[in-house]
């Protein structure tokens, strides 16, 4: 495998996340550590020890069902400040690489010229190898979405959901040469055992600002306007070139959304860069931060 060649490697961002518990989950243990103790006290209490702990599993479940929320743990919904700054979005692109769209996808990105994340499941890789590459060599980031994109993938135990992402972290990486550093969930969804898990593979969570709805609407200009509306610097819009659903001519919806999104966005001084290059503090080699620094240091 070769070295990734931002000299950014994948403990760059480490030290933006916190312990592999989220806060909320120790919290949750208490809480059900409290409602313990109390009911042992007072034993006529006991309905409220169990109120207590059906609330606190409703909202860890409500919690994973909601893909932008960050009650589950780190969850990167739009680009860094720093990012922001420079005026930066960040398109993904999930569910390829797609032999029928994502070469088509790579010329228009080509042509504006932009630069995009794709989310790329790990059975579709193997599959499409050279295509993974071919995102890789014209300059955009293959990242992790899973290794099958299983429905079920939320109600997947720790010991399966840590396979499943390693499994794709693996592949992908032996693929393209360049370890993933970000992880998007299947449909966004999750549970309470996915922070320990992406803790472990140092990957960060990333959701979006805005999506489009395009593997389910047909009309260019519905997923168009939701992908637009309110543009700004910092946003992540959420496309695809799997699974995309075709416009009434047959053609997939990103293709026909995807020149007027990125000129409105450079109508807008919007830059479209990967995931990595957000990650960056600073575009000059000599003033990464410390972080970086050691990260590119380390064998
Ligand atoms: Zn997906």
């Amino acid at each position: 495998m070769t070295t990734p060649s931002d000299g950014v490697l994948t403990g760059g961002h480490a030290s933006d996340k916190a312990a592999p518990w989220p806060a909320y989950l120790t919290a949750s243990v208490a809480w059900h550590a409290g409602a313990g103790v109390f009911a042992i006290a007072a034993p006529a209490s006991w309905p409220w020890a169990v109120a207590a702990i059906a609330a606190n599993h409703a909202a860890l479940t409500a919690g994973g069902l909601w893909p932008r929320s960050r009650w589950l743990g780190s969850n990167w919904t739009r680009l860094p400040a720093h990012a922001a700054a420079r005026r930066e979005i960040g398109i993904t692109i999930d569910d390829g690489p797609d032999p029928a769209v994502t070469p088509a996808v790579l010329d228009l990105l080509d042509a504006h010229p932009a630069k995009a994340t794709f989310f790329c499941i790990g059975t579709e890789a193997r599959a499409h190898p050279a295509l993974c590459r071919e995102i890789v060599r014209r300059g955009h980031s293959v990242q992790n979405h899973s290794d099958r994109h299983s429905p079920g993938f939320s109600l997947l135990g720790p010991k399966a959901m840590g396979r499943e992402i390693a499994a794709a972290q693996a592949s992908l990486a032996e693929i393209t040469g360049e370890l993933p550093r970000y992880f998007r969930a299947p449909a966004g969804l999750r549970n309470p055992f996915l922070a320990p898990v992406l803790q472990r593979l140092d990957l960060q969570l990333v959701s979006w600002t805005r999506r489009g709805f395009d593997t389910v609407r047909r009309e260019p200009t519905d997923v168009l306007a939701r992908l637009a509306r309110g543009l700004a610097a910092g946003d992540i819009l959420l496309a695809h070139d799997g699974n995309a659903a075709r416009t009434q001519d047959g053609s997939p919806v990103l293709l026909a959304v995807l020149p007027e999104l990125l000129a409105r966005a450079r109508s807008l001084g919007l830059v479209a860069v990967t995931l990595p290059a957000s990650s960056l503090h600073s575009r000059s080699d000599d003033a990464v931060s410390p972080a970086e620094a050691t990260a590119s240091a380390s064998p």
